[in-house]
């Protein structure tokens, strides 16, 4: 095995540490919002957490991710984060999750061009 470097963060819900890729970034941009920024691109503050529905409900649930990013979360920002969670698959559902990363990372991609 070579001992390519793959960089690693920790979601913030379970504090597994899984390669930066296989997370989704949520950022507390410089004007103090809070939003998911899968492509992970967007300057500020960031916390990860896993593809997975069960991090989002309990990280939002639990006000882990104001923690994380040291903020209150606007009740229009906490929406839009719950929509967000409630968009991505449960884990150990039989959606494949990395198929699924993909899939939606090119939906992204497609919104911000236009
Ligand atoms: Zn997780």
């Amino acid at each position: 095995m070579s001992p390519k470097h793959i960089p690693m963060r920790t979601c913030v819900a379970c504090r597994q540490s899984r390669p930066k890729r296989e997370l989704v970034r949520i950022v507390r941009t410089l004007d103090g919002q809070v939003m998911a920024d899968p492509t992970g691109k967007r300057a500020g503050r960031g916390a990860y957490l896993c593809w997975d529905r069960k991090c989002w409900e309990s990280a939002l649930k639990k006000k882990t991710l104001e923690f994380a990013l040291q903020t209150h979360i606007g009740r229009d920002d906490q929406a839009k984060l719950e929509e967000f969670g409630q968009s991505v698959p449960v884990s150990g559902s039989g959606t494949d999750i990395g198929l699924w990363r993909q899939q939606a990372l090119k939906t992204i991609a497609g919104r911000e061009k236009e």
